[in-house]
């Protein structure tokens, strides 16, 4: 079959390899019809996730159809259409069983690498790294689901690719940081970065009762969509001091809470993302902070502060102080995909939201590598690439 490969920094090729076999009896291998390149997918791109091996096959965000089902699928059948959330989850470990899908405990084969850095491993990823299991992705023409009993969600008829994709991450992602915020009616959610993932959570932060959101970002076709699809008011931190900007317009108190949907490789304008740059570059620190820094600053006392964006290591001059004095909550992590597939579904359903929206570059899984350099220096107004193998 033919798969998006990773050969090193920005060197991704679509190679011919072997196609998936069913492996477990509760495996499923799935013929996928479309799947998405991610913003998280640009840091292995840039090469900022270790344990990545030459030929890895890509990819968290796809669906398809069900080919060929392991003995232990009871519940699906050959032909259902389905989407594939990026955690890996068992189903009934620990954490599983209280909704905690993304922090699996039977999921990543090679949990002792993240132990090592992180004390314990979270769940396995498709196509992201060994680190996180050293699943094959889904840039490709077919992909091995494990546990496909809990892992495959059935799609109902009449709905198209475009609008499930992206139930697979960015959407439950984007819902799971305004839930994250803990939106009380007329509260204001201020979302930094506007790529996809910034998107959903503008559109999540509205669905879940917040009376304004506030978008800052530089890229300007992303504040526009975030401006005329989200009814969000936008700031482009190139132009002014995004901080100062946000306390101004919330009458000097900042916002309710603020989203990082920007992780470990912010672009700014200050010295201290100069800094980053410096020292990310000769591996003395493996993420660039700079707009966390600033959204820690920027948000109300008592407020809370959601991180729906990658971090992978260690940061720098994060502003702790800041935080405990001013009585802040964090939350954050990868999301518990799982448990949001049937209600944001429903949302489809019900025309709330059509997360088709956020699609700029349609393109055939064969000019992929064209796709990764376009989404990552943000060509052509690219926001978000869908491969169709
Ligand atoms: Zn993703
Ligand atoms: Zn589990």
């Amino acid at each position: 079959m033919k798969a998006v490969c990773w050969h090193g920094a920005n060197d991704v090729r679509v190679d011919n390899v072997p196609d998936p076999k069913i492996l477990n009896p509760r495996d499923a291998i799935v013929k996928i019809t479309s799947t998405a390149i991610c913003g998280s997918d640009l840091h292995l791109y840039d090469g900022f996730i270790p344990s990545m091996k030459s030929g890895d096959i890509l990819g968290h965000e796809f669906m398809g159809e069900v080919v060929e089902l392991g003995p232990s699928v009871k519940n699906l059948q050959i032909g259902d259409r389905v989407v594939v959330p990026f955690t890996i989850s068992c189903g009934s470990c620990y954490f599983c069983s209280r909704e905690l899908s993304s922090l699996c405990d039977n999921s990543n084969p090679n949990a002792w690498m993240a132990e090592k850095l992180y004390g314990y491993s979270a769940a396995g990823l498709f196509g992201y790294s060994h680190l996180f299991g050293g699943y094959a992705g889904g840039q490709a023409e077919y992909a091995r689901v494990p546990f496909a009993d809990v892992g495959l969600f059935k799609i109902p008829d009449g709905l198209t690719d475009e609008q499930v994709l992206f139930l697979t991450d960015i959407f439950p992602t984007g819902y799971m940081a305004a839930e994250n915020c803990n939106i009380q009616p007329g509260d204001t959610v201020a979302v930094w970065g506007c790529g996809p993932v910034g998107q959903f959570a503008i559109r999540s932060a509205y669905l879940l009762g917040a009376e304004r959101v506030i978008a800052i970002d530089r890229v300007p076709e992303r504040l526009q969509m975030a401006k005329e699809q989200g009814k969000a008011e936008v700031i482009n931190y190139e132009e002014v001091d995004a901080g100062e900007a946000v306390k101004e317009m919330t009458g000097g108190r900042g916002p309710d809470s603020v989203i990082d949907a920007v992780g470990m490789e912010a672009h700014g304008t200050g010295l201290d993302a100069l800094y980053d740059k410096a020292k990310q570059a000769v591996r003395l620190e493996t993420d660039r902070p700079t707009a966390l820094r600033q959204l820690i600053v920027a948000c109300r006392k008592g407020g809370y502060v959601s991180m729906p964006g990658v971090y992978g290591g260690l940061l720098d001059k994060v502003p702790m102080g800041a935080a405990f004095n001013k009585g802040l909550t964090f939350k954050m992590g990868q999301t518990h995909v799982h448990r949001y597939l049937q209600p944001l579904l429903e949302h489809i359903q019900n025309g709330d939201i059509d997360p088709s929206f956020v699609i700029t570059h349609p393109m055939p899984l064969a000019d992929a590598p064209r796709g990764y350099e376009i989404f990552k220096h943000k060509k052509d107004k690219c926001i978000k690439v869908v491969l169709k193998p």
